[in-house]
């Protein structure tokens, strides 16, 4: 990967005293080395792939303290890493988006919270939920609940943040329950500050070796009869002894109130937007400080039913604040205060949206709702207002422009995914629709128009598997597409080898740009190695392909038998289109593999424009192609961008006044990567592109040869 962390890198090596500034996640991972963690791991994912990244670039560093990192080929390998601490007073930490990667790291965590763990594990999981998410909608609360994890949303601060992952990996050691923490994309990225301590080099790691392996002991093992006894820890002991945790180190935090007759309580990570929504009532000020008593769940799983009562007796009612469907810990509390006899009325999902992210907007009027009822005293105008004032702003927006078109995202300037999506068009034009099993990745946003292709997405690295049984129910051929990502993700077993072992006649295409792009251009053991990126750029090949050098995805699949394989380069489009319908037409039965080469632009870009920009800082000699359209040839009827949805190919107002259709054009920030020129060839477009060589500090001989064509042209087209 081309980003690097420098800066981030400093902080996580502040001493004891020092300052750190930054994002939430930062300070995560700084807190990760503070609690001497001694191995970390996981798959990169939104909102928290900055901590394994910037772990994997400080490795020299991390060396030093004895600390190992690990960069998983996918969650259930970084979730079965954690099985160290099951024997071994090791601190683990490793790392997901979830709920898709808890998902694919379920069966391991079930078996390393049946035996337990001796040294702290903690997983921490970008909670991938609402605005922004690019998941399916759902808790990982639940996993905490049926696993018998100990369930961390911590308040976003940073200092509490820290603080939490400390008490973490030391309520772990002390229930031998691992540990989840959950961060919003919110606390991900919530910047503020906090006081370091000094990193600690854990007493076991790769600078003091384990001497001996530990004893045999068969209640270590997720293997019955022993998983009989481990429910029963998990629930006489296990649970016990993280409750206790929890109210002795006061984990859960109690902000009083002047009006200490009602009550809120509150997850952690959802603490910031109930006190803005407070502050609409006027029930909060600036700075946090707010009237209504608040319990601040920072562990929502374990509940602490003493804590519950006492934050709840003698109230003449409280709500719960948890976002997400269904609503476990409102559950928990109302069934807590049952078994105590308590009578207090609880509210939450009656009065907030069942589901959604509960943003300031949404928690007000359930604010409203339960003051109207229960604090008749306060003036409820000002939040009502704020609420009008907002549809009313929406409502003019809305008047003054007009229905505004979607705009879903979109490939990059330049992908070499989108032209296997323009040779998919024309080539299902020739053999008829073709069902299309879609994957997880960047080609995902082939789903979108102008391509809307795609129709099922069943995981990462799932589609081969997806169409398994489609494939015998269909005339014409199915076509499974996942990036070279998802291949060694999960694609390469569920897929692959289920389709070769089962002689299906099927069509896979894979990727192969180099990295896992969609999560931040990670490298993957197909990424071309610095040597031969390195030559690309050397040999002034700026608008080429890289050639991956790297053939591990090739070599594998013929390893494993396969007889089928083409490779094509991704922005051959003609090339591409007769490929597929080779492979959709072929009368070899069996498995057929097109390798879509091409490298990911947006990690070529970031690798070329320094070196560009330093060529020309010492003014040598650079090319640059560029894609144009001649606007007196430019038919207008918009084939062009249909086939190929570039950002930078749009429209302008024709300028032929006895014409009225707008006619294309292609704009700033083309990167040349020769897709505008492809299509025109292979769909047989009208004649209006043209290719230009941009050349910034030309030789002696170009000028020359620049200056003689301008006096030609200015000679047979006077002005
Ligand atoms: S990140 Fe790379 S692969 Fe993904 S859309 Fe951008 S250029 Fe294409
Ligand atoms: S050549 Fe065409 S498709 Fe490629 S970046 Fe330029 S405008 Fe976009």
């Amino acid at each position: 990967m081309e980003v690097q962390f420098t800066e981030q890198i400093e902080q996580l090596q502040l001493g004891d005293g020092a300052t750190f500034h930054g994002e939430g996640i930062m300070a995560i991972t700084k807190a990760l080395l503070q609690s001497g963690v001694a191995y970390v791991g996981g798959y990169q994912g939104a909102p928290v792939s900055h901590l394994l990244d910037v772990m994997v670039q400080a490795k020299t560093y991390l060396d030093t303290l004895g600390v190992h990192v690990e960069a998983c080929s996918n969650e259930a390998s970084a979730a079965a890493m954690l099985g160290a601490s099951i024997h071994y007073p090791l601190r683990g930490a490793v790392t997901w988006k979830s709920i898709v990667g808890t998902n694919v790291a379920a069966d391991a965590l079930s078996n390393l919270a049946s035996p337990g763990v001796v040294g702290g594990a903690l997983i921490v999981v970008g909670e991938d939920y609402g605005e922004g998410a690019s998941v399916i909608q759902e808790r990982t609360h639940a996993y905490a609940m049926k696993s018998t994890l100990a369930l961390f949303d911590p308040r976003p601060d940073l200092a509490n943040m820290v603080r939490m992952v400390e008490h973490a990996f030391a309520l772990s050691e002390a229930s031998n329950m691992p540990a989840v923490m959950e961060l919003r994309i919110r606390a991900c990225h919530v910047r503020g500050h906090f006081i370091a301590k000094d990193n600690r080099a854990p007493k076991l790691s790769t600078r003091a070796l384990i001497e001996e392996p530990a004893g045999f002991d068969y209640m270590r093992l997720a293997h019955p009869p022993v998983t009989f006894r481990h429910e029963k820890l998990k629930i006489e002991q296990r649970i016990p002894a993280a409750q206790a945790y929890i109210a002795e180190h006061r984990l859960n935090e109690h902000f009083d109130g002047r009006r200490s007759d009602v009550g809120l309580v509150v997850q952690g990570g959802l603490f910031n937007a109930l006190q803005r929504a407070l502050q609409t009532l006027g029930l909060a000020d600036a700075f946090g400080a707010s009237e209504l008593p608040l319990l601040v769940l920072n562990v929502t799983y374990p509940l602490v039913p003493a804590e519950l009562r006492d934050f709840c007796a003698g109230k003449r009612a409280v709500m719960v604040f948890e976002e997400g469907y269904p609503e476990y810990i409102e559950k928990d509390l109302a069934l807590a205060l049952r078994r105590l006899d308590l009578q207090t009325p609880v509210h939450g999902k009656d009065l907030l949206p069942a589901a959604g992210e509960y943003t300031v907007e949404a928690l007000v009027p359930a604010l409203l709702a339960f003051a109207e009822k229960h604090l008749p005293d306060v003036d409820l105008a000002p939040a009502r207002a704020w609420l009008a004032a907002n549809a009313a702003r929406r409502a003019d927006v809305a008047k003054a422009l007009g229905a505004l078109p979607a705009r879903p995202p979109g490939f990059c300037i330049g992908c070499p995914e989108r032209p296997v999506f323009s040779a998919l068009k024309l080539a299902q034009a020739k053999v008829g629709p073709v069902h299309v099993a879609a994957d997880i990745g960047c080609h995902a946003l082939a789903t979108f128009e102008p391509f809307s292709s795609g129709h099922s997405i069943l995981g990462y690295g799932m589609s081969l598997a997806s169409r398994a049984g489609v494939s015998p129910m269909m005339q014409r051929r199915t076509l499974a597409i996942m990036g070279d990502g998802g291949f060694w993700h999960n694609g390469l077993l569920t897929g692959v080898q289920s389709a070769l072992f089962s002689g299906d006649d099927a069509v896979l295409m894979i990727m192969k740009n180099g990295y896992t792009s969609a999560t931040g251009t990670q490298d993957i053991l197909s990424t071309p190695d610095d040597e031969s990126k390195a030559a690309a750029v050397a040999d002034g090949s700026l608008h080429q392909s890289l050639a991956h050098k790297n053939q591990t995805i090739e070599d594998t699949l013929k390893g494993m038998g396969l007889k089928w394989m083409r490779t094509v380069n991704t922005y051959d489009v003609d090339a591409m289109r007769r490929t597929l319908q080779e492979a959709f037409t072929s009368p070899f039965n069996g498995l057929k593999v097109i390798i879509a080469e091409g490298e990911c632009q947006l990690e070529r870009q970031r690798r070329i424009k320094p070196w560009i920009a330093a060529l020309l800082k010492r003014g040598e000699r650079v090319e640059r192609v560029k894609y144009g359209v001649d606007e007196d040839v430019c038919t207008g009827d918009h084939a062009c961008i249909r086939l190929s949805g570039c950002p930078t190919l749009t429209l302008k107002d024709n300028p032929d006044p006895l014409r009225v259709d707008p006619v294309a054009t292609v704009i700033e920030g083309c990167v040349g990567c020769g897709l505008c020129g492809a299509n025109a060839h292979a769909a047989t477009l009208c004649p209006s592109f043209y290719r230009a060589e941009v050349i910034r500090n030309p030789k002696w001989h170009e000028r020359l040869l620049a200056g003689l064509r301008s006096r030609m042209v200015a000679w047979v087209q006077p002005a």
